[in-house]
């Protein structure tokens, strides 16, 4: 298990700071310091190096027995990169997204990486780097990109950008007739295709999104590897997202995981999560991004764990911090840095987000991380190599079917981008299904259409607002319910072409036979059991040769049905059930989530009683489990362990097999 904090950005903490601090870190537990390497502070000139700060910190991490992560951060470039090597980013107008720095992330703008000069210019500094700490006993591990992400929407169009996209569509399309028939275009060659200049033909967006937030990005971390591997075979190179594609909103800041993790040795994710845990869905939405990033990677790092709130703001929760850790062991990490030892005072970051305040003085938060850091030592092996038990539902996340509707977001005012009136459909689909599943205690994991392997181990699986329904993701789908699984899908199914065009007369799947007769942008009635529960945002009808209706909408038209395919079944939706369930849930939800799930004989979580306080969570191997138990309640709870208990690991009270917590507390046993 990897347990440790980001140390160094420059210029803080100040030189004179750093003895007094890696002294004292070993009394908190944090044997590992992140060293976050700036390219413009360590290159401020072209090939005049200077590490004299890293050497220094190297050295006192030996001194101190400290391990040491590397970090680039090759976003925030030299000066130089920008005036001679015509690195700036060009925008849609042929404006100049100007670079700079100020310590924190995007003081300025990220020069090109497109450009083949600052490749170079990339690669020699980061050999700099390897050359002269590869070695280094104390150096663990790399992080080759801090936060990869694509923004903004239009990114650079500057030539290199350019030539890289249309040999992307070259070589998807290969001739340009090709591409015009598929998507009803006109372009004149590959090499005219053009930035586009609105969201409303949804195909040219779509197309350069996935270019950039997949491609883009995986050729930029690729670069990075590349150039640490071809001197460092040694060392692990690892890459963290900001905020994970399960968690994105809005096509200014896309990074599809599944694609670019592809460039790297394992994933991680920042926690984006600066608020209390104080509400059963701010908990859960740290929950989430722990399960969404494990579907990416069972090897996950949590890379930016936030200690406090930033901004002067008064936060320093001692719960908080013990249920940010242990929620993040119970779902499987197998690593966790916060961000970071000391609070911040450089830039708009201020007072972001430290362990100990800016005068190097320890805050309360610093107590559960130390109390954390005996509890990993000892159970280090189990929780290592133990996985999280799978849940015995899934939800179906996938990335097209996400930036087809951020897309949808944007339909404003004729030119313009921006958000309009958003519906955030698909992120408030999934993620309240995801609230709702778990406020009913259910056990439940994500899956990606992009790595749908284990898809047969589920009872039940949700696929909501599945629009674009890739023919390889139907057919994984069709063979999944064909051998028995039941199959939940709901208002958006199915609705798009390849080509992005909505076509909801022919649903490409070999589960029925229908078609989507009308879908309107309205909430409406669904009669269930003899009560009426609004749902929304869309109301779909829905007509399916031979289904079997069990509930209507207010206006007669089937609102729920169900379909047999081979041993399994598919139910329809004519709405969404977790879109409303986003911000509220409701009895409707609730009960229609209870039938389905019942029909599949899923059980609730043993212990687990959410809107109590109870949060249950596993860990296991072949002979055992980890039974994680928090309770984060004002009262005292007890809880008749069912299980054969092999000892307690972590707090809680055991009096034969009842277990007391305590108010805002967390047990963990181990059981057979
Ligand atoms: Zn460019």
């Amino acid at each position: 298990m990897f347990y440790g904090t980001q140390y160094y950005r420059s210029p803080t903490p100040l030189e004179g700071e750093w003895e007094q601090d890696l002294s004292h870190m070993g009394e908190y537990g944090l044997n590992t310091i992140q060293l976050r390497i700036n390219w413009r502070n360590n290159e401020r000139s072209e090939d005049h190096y200077d590490f004299s700060d890293l050497d220094k910190l190297f050295e006192l991490a030996e001194k101190y027995n400290k391990q040491v992560v590397i970090k680039f951060l090759l976003e925030c470039a030299p000066q130089y990169i920008f005036d001679k090597y015509e690195g700036t980013r060009i925008g849609p107008y042929g404006e100049k997204i100007r670079g700079g720095y100020h310590g924190a992330f995007y003081g300025g703008w990220l020069p090109c990486f497109s450009n083949p000069q600052i490749q170079l210019r990339a690669k020699k500094f980061v050999q700099e780097v390897v050359k002269r700490y590869k070695d280094r006993k104390n150096l663990i591990l790399y992080n080759a990109w801090n936060e990869i992400r694509n923004r903004p929407i239009e990114e650079c169009f500057c030539k290199y950008c350019k030539k890289s996209y249309h040999d992307y569509l070259r070589n998807k399309f290969h001739k340009i007739d090709n591409l015009n028939k598929f998507y009803g275009a006109s372009e004149e060659s590959f090499e005219t295709i053009d930035l586009p200049s609105t969201p409303h033909g949804v195909w040219d967006i779509y197309e350069f999104k996935k270019f950039k937030g997949e491609d883009g990005n995986y050729q930029k971390v690729k670069l990075v590897y590349d150039a640490i591997k071809e001197l460092d075979d040694k060392h692990p190179v690892m890459c963290h997202v900001g905020y994970t594609s399960g968690y994105q909103m809005d096509i200014s800041d896309v990074c599809n995981d599944f694609k670019v993790c592809k460039a790297v040795d394992f994933w991680g994710t920042s926690l984006p999560f600066d608020h209390h845990m104080d509400t059963v869905n701010n908990r859960l939405d740290l929950q989430l991004v722990n399960d969404f990033i494990r579907s990416v990677d069972d090897h996950y790092f949590v890379h930016e764990l936030y200690p406090s709130l930033g901004m002067f703001r008064l936060y320093d929760d001692e719960f908080d911090m013990e249920y940010k850790i242990f929620k993040s062991l119970s779902r499987g990490t197998k690593g966790i840095c916060f961000w970071q030892y000391r609070s911040e005072r450089v830039g708009h970051e201020m007072d972001c987000s430290g362990l100990m305040h800016m005068n190097g003085e320890p805050r309360k938060v610093i107590k559960p991380v130390s109390v954390a850091s005996a509890f990993i030592e000892e159970y280090d092996e189990w929780l290592y190599s133990f996985k999280a038990l799978p849940g015995d539902i899934a939800i179906i996340h996938d990335f097209d079917s996400m930036l087809l509707s951020e897309i949808e977001d944007n339909f404003g005012p004729d030119f313009k981008w921006g958000l309009w009136n958003p519906l955030l459909y698909y992120f408030k689909a999934h993620q309240g299904l995801y609230r709702l599943i778990n406020r009913n205690n259910y056990s439940v994991d994500y899956l990606s259409t992009y790595k749908m392997d284990n898809l047969n181990q589920y009872k039940l699986v949700f696929a909501p607002d599945l629009s674009m329904l890739r023919p390889e993701t139907a057919e994984k789908l069709e063979q999944y319910v064909e051998k028995g699984g039941v199959l939940v899908i709901d208002d958006g199914f199915g609705l798009r072409d390849q080509n992005t065009w909505v076509n909801p007369y022919n649903i490409k799947t070999k589960m029925f036979d229908g078609w989507l007769e009308f879908r309107l942008r309205e909430h409406r009635d669904v009669i269930y059991k003899n009560n009426s529960y609004k749902f929304g945002p869309y109301t779909s009808i829905f007509r399916i040769k031979n289904s079997k209706v069990t509930a209507k909408f207010d206006n007669k038209e089937p609102a729920i049905q169900q379909v047999t395919y081979g041993k399994g079944k598919v139910i329809i939706l004519g709405f969404s059930l977790g879109y409303d369930a986003y911000d509220n849930i409701n009895d409707g939800q609730r009960l229609i989530l209870d039938d389905i799930a019942a029909s599949c004989k899923i059980q609730k979580k043993r212990y687990q009683d959410i809107e109590n306080g109870i949060e249950e969570n596993r860990l296991y191997n072949k002979y055992e489990q980890m039974l994680f138990l928090f309770n984060t309640s004002n009262k005292p709870q007890e809880i008749e362990i069912k299980e054969h208990i092999i000892h307690s690991c972590y707090k809680g009270t055991l009096k034969e097999n009842r277990l007391s917590i305590k108010p805002k507390s967390i047990a963990v046993l181990r059981i057979k």
